[in-house]
């Protein structure tokens, strides 16, 4: 009988300040996931936003996933074979991911400013962003290269009228129009930075990625996600979004609020007490007793973990 594929998980931190209770909690999921099928986790360091996340945020952010104990195989500073591991370090990599839509046609320089397209009453998407209207699509060569002369482009990817539907491990069937629900994305900022959707679907794809857990929130990314695999000749992972924390009474965890870093708990609690907790809110155990990762490898399955968003109960944390 054929193997079955080993498993790949990942931890994809934005060190753009200290983990928070929502990303810690999806990092035990994801850890779970992973390890609960005797897989692998991988640690990704999203800093493509060099500035907002220096190196000190990421270097404690591993002190912090090791001493809540969620352990990973390869990667951060400890690289290993698919380096490398900061995508601060990889923009020759997304060039030659670029080159590619490029190459097909896929690709256009957009000069619209995010605040000409929020004024311009453009339609927006269910998470806030607007949907671009398609403003610079056809624009000739002429014209953009007269526009290149005063501003450096953002470039965008065109995406057909057409559903792109997938099922995710947790959650179900998903699909968007991608034409109608999103339009034309950003992969490459006009500063130069490639944007998310390229960055993380080129990095899980050379990582050898096979599951992606994430929170809910990056739910709607994913259609951009798999559109960006099939242009690439990529292999698209499985994807389980998992459902976010929310403060007692249902509002948002704010950083702001203190309510949710990891500073603030540390100071407070053990890591087995936090990952006894998260275990708890997540039904995977009865109590909020403490509990190392390991131990709630056996209790772990999918299918007990909530799948709408979860108030914290009060006085928990
Ligand atoms: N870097 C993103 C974050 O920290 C996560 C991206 C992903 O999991 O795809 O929110």
């Amino acid at each position: 009988m054929a193997q079955a594929a080993p498993v790949i998980g990942r931890f994809a931190p934005s060190p753009s300040g200290r983990m928070h209770l929502g990303n810690l909690a999806c990092s035990l999921l994801a850890w779970l996931s992973a390890k609960s099928k005797g897989g692998k986790i991988v640690l990704r360091i999203e800093d493509l936003d060099a500035e907002r996340c220096p190196r000190e945020y990421a270097d404690l952010l591993e002190k912090d996933l090791a001493w809540l104990g969620l352990t990973w195989d390869e990667g951060g500073a400890g690289g290993g074979p698919h380096g490398p591991y900061y995508q601060s370090e990889c923009a020759p990599i997304y060039d030659a991911a670029f080159a590619r839509l490029s190459a097909q046609g896929l690709l256009y320089p957009c000069f619209c400013s995010r605040a000409a397209l929020h004024a311009a009453s453009a339609p927006h998407r269910s998470d806030g962003d607007v949907i671009y209207p398609g403003t610079c699509r056809n624009l000739t060569p002429a014209e953009a290269a007269e526009k290149q002369k005063h501003k450096a482009p953002a470039w965008r990817v065109k995406v057909p009228d057409k559903m792109v539907s997938f099922r995710d491990g947790h959650l179900g069937p998903y699909a968007e129009n991608l034409a109608q629900d999103c339009g034309d994305f950003t992969v490459r900022r006009g500063d130069g930075v490639y944007a998310y959707q390229l960055a993380v679907t080129v990095d899980d794809a050379r990582m050898g990625v096979t599951e992606v857990v994430r929170g809910g929130d990056l739910l709607s990314s994913t259609p951009r996600q798999l559109y960006l695999y099939a242009a690439l000749g990529l292999k698209a992972p499985a994807f389980y979004h998992c459902p976010l924390l929310l403060a007692p009474g249902g509002r948002r965890l704010s950083k702001r609020d203190g309510d949710d870093s990891l500073e603030n708990l540390k100071a407070k609690y053990t890591a087995a007490e936090i990952i006894g907790k998260l275990a708890y809110v997540y039904g995977l155990q009865p109590e909020p007793a403490p509990a190392a990762p390991e131990s709630l490898l056996s209790r772990f399955s999918w299918r007990k973990i909530p799948v709408q968003d979860i108030a914290l109960p009060e006085g928990l944390f």
